[in-house]
């Protein structure tokens, strides 16, 4: 059978840090379904739109990796999509308390579904999407925290 993962999140935007546990991932799974958060009560930074592009940029040239935008609860999306795993990083204590809470409310909801966790590289283990917001909403320069081939569009974006 497929080794399907899915990693959920709200890449609000994507950073470098989402993108290297993706490529650290992709070894372990035969398919990794980025799966882009459309949670009408969290209201996002960047329009879905932007944030779906942007994902498809980069990693538009890995076969292994889909970029599927999803609603309600993770688990039964990951039914729907055929995955046994859900893929979450890892940066700090915080992390894994909440981390942990989710994973066991997954596990109890749907027992066949495993969620599987890479301590995040430790160049990347402060950087969080709420901190690229901060940086842009002050006028500053994301170049070093967000992916190379999208960081001249995050930017156009903010300045528009
Ligand atoms: P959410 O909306 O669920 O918080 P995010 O888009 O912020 O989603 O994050 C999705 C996943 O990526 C989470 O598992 C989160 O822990 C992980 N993640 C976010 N930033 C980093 C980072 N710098 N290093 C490693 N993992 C990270």
């Amino acid at each position: 059978m497929k080794k399907i993962a899915v990693f959920p999140g709200s890449f609000d935007p994507i950073t470098r840090g989402h993108e290297s546990i993706i490529r650290r991932a992709l070894p372990v799974f035969d398919e990794i379904i980025v799966a882009l958060g459309d949670n009408p009560e969290k209201k996002s930074y960047f329009p879905l739109a932007n944030r779906s592009k942007w994902l498809e940029l980069v990693f538009g040239d890995e076969p292994k990796v889909r970029i599927v935008k999803y609603s309600g609860l993770t688990v039964d999306f990951c039914m729907r999509m055929n995955a046994g795993y859900i893929l979450r990083g890892l940066r700090t204590s915080a992390d894994f308390e909440f981390e942990r809470t989710i994973g066991l409310m997954n596990k109890a909801i749907s027992p066949a579904i495993e969620t599987v966790f890479f301590l995040s590289a430790p160049e990347y283990a402060a950087l969080s999407s709420s901190v690229v917001r901060d940086i842009l909403r002050n006028g500053g320069d994301v170049s070093k925290f967000v992916p190379q081939k999208i960081s001249g569009e995050i930017h156009r974006t903010v300045s528009s």
